[in-house]
């Protein structure tokens, strides 16, 4: 399949010393038919003894990283086998942090645990809210060090995907391969995500992958979800999302949000994800273009042509789950600025984006101080006349508003604290948040804690890609 083609190289990871469980997903691992008395061995889960019939590749890939092309590849990874469940479908083992390979350039091949627990916590959490996305089985201590901004215990994550192909993997295939090659791997992209598909059909391939693009986009709009590194590497062909890095949730809603250390101009904050979502796609397209037609310049009209229906496509998906956020059932012209009066008032009054929505839907949200002010109170009315519009009462809105509006999400706050405590030997607050985090659509006493809003540190918040 993907591992022992296309430039891969077949290589084992590095061992370490002493590789320790600190997180294991017995659900993911039971939801998967594993054996789990075989799977829960440190040095299994370390890359310190492969199973019998594993075989470890790294896999190379390119990409544009902040608009750069580059040739990168597996650098600190391991593709340690390719797992057919029951069903007959295919699972990624891949381990992260696990050595270096032919393509680590100059990185050590291996990472801090605090990153590895992170990508564990939020993949795993963004699970529970229902994106598509990587998942991730474990995460062990090394007993090694790592030197970063000083020394730091190692980690390696055990990441379960439903494959690695990167817009990334078309580019370094085309880059260095060409089209036959391209072709190829079209076809084992389209029998490993898209099987209704006709495997030569490069057109529907594109459209099914934009199409799932928008609507995980969308998700992660809804969500107020920050991708942080949207590097085309860092785009899965299958729709789910992957490279748990920089990311992180907006707090108080500003289109603008950047937490990552290294986006400096903000090429990849909040608002501009579905239009970096679009380029990226066009680099997909640049691929594709000799399948499309055998005239490039036909091919590239081809190309364009689909890509400039991304924008609706992406709104569609969008506004459908604000529609949800807000109990609508019907789509109706000015629905666009009903959500827009609706986020001015959340961006001008600075109110947590996860909060409001949650706040709508409880039954007595008018006498929140918060939503007292005019503009906040034009919102309302809008929104109870366009209820009254599609014979809704609002109190049969807000029950369906309550398994689309998480009252919980990985805060900021909470993750830093939990990574900061595990770190330090300490793995309750870890557990406590990752168990809390599983029903996010939930209001309990046990999770009271992890629903508090600390907006102040928020707004000096930083993240690292952790590399
Ligand atoms: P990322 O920012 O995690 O998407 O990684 C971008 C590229 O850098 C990939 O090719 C990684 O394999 C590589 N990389 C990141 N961290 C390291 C590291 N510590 N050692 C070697 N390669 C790395
Ligand atoms: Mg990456």
């Amino acid at each position: 399949m993907t591992g022992n083609k296309w430039g891969a190289i077949e290589i084992n990871p590095v061992p370490v010393n002493d590789p320790k469980i600190l997180v294991f997903n017995t659900d993911l691992c039971e939801s998967l038919g594993l054996e789990l008395t075989a799977l829960r061995d440190p040095h299994v889960l370390s890359g310190n003894r492969l199973p019998l019939g594993w075989k470890s590749w790294a896999l190379a890939y390119g990409g544009h990283q902040f608009g750069h092309f580059n040739i990168l590849g597996d650098g600190r990874a391991h593709l340690i086998h390719e797992y057919r469940d029951s069903s007959g479908k295919i699972w990624d083992f891949q381990l992260k942090g696990s050595g270096q390979t032919p393509f680590s350039r100059r990185g050590d091949g291996r990472s801090a645990l605090a990153p590895m627990l992170r990508e564990y916590l939020i993949s795993e959490a963004m699970f529970a809210l229902g994106v598509p996305t990587t998942r991730s089985l474990s995460v062990v201590s090394t007993g090694e060090t790592v030197y970063r901004e000083g020394p730091q215990p190692g980690g390696i994550l055990f990441r379960v995907a439903s494959s690695h192909i990167r817009v990334g993997t078309f580019q370094y295939v085309a880059h260095k391969f060409g089209t036959e090659a391209v072709k190829e791997l079209m076809a084992t992209a389209i029998q490993r995500h898209y099987p209704e598909l006709d495997f030569k059909d490069a057109l529907s391939f594109f459209r099914a992958v934009m199409s799932r693009q928008a609507k995980l986009i969308a998700q992660w709009m809804n969500l107020g979800f920050i991708h942080g590194v949207m590097n085309t590497d860092n785009m899965a062909i299958s729709g789910e999302t992957i490279d748990y890095g920089p990311c992180a949730f907006m707090d108080e809603y500003d289109p603008d949000t950047v937490f990552s250390s290294i986006d400096s101009q903000g090429r990849y904050r909040y608002g501009a994800q579905p239009s970096i979502a679009q380029w990226n796609l066009a680099r997909l397209a640049e691929c594709l273009v000799p399948l499309f037609h055998e005239s490039t310049e036909q091919g590239i009209a081809i190309a364009q042509e689909e890509l400039s229906k991304f924008s609706d496509l992406f709104s569609g998906c969008y506004l459908t789950g604000l529609r949800r956020k807000l109990g609508l059932r019907q789509s109706q012209p000015k629905d666009t600025e009903l959500f827009q009066s609706l986020f001015e008032s959340m961006y001008h009054h600075k109110l947590d984006f996860t909060w409001t929505f949650r706040q709508l839907g409880q039954p007595n949200f008018q006498k929140e101080p918060l939503f007292q002010h005019e503009s906040f109170q034009k919102f309302i009315d809008h929104w109870s006349l366009r209820l009254q519009d599609e014979g809704t009462q609002l109190e049969l809105a807000q029950v369906e508003m309550q398994p689309v509006n998480p009252a919980l999400i990985p805060r900021n706050y909470f993750v830093e604290e939990a990574l900061e405590k595990a770190v330090q030997g300490d793995l309750s607050h870890f557990e406590e948040l990752h168990q809390a985090l599983k029903s996010p659509y939930e209001e309990t006493n046990d999770n009271f804690k992890f629903r508090q809003l600390k907006p102040d540190f928020s707004k000096n918040y930083v993240t690292f890609c952790g590399t």
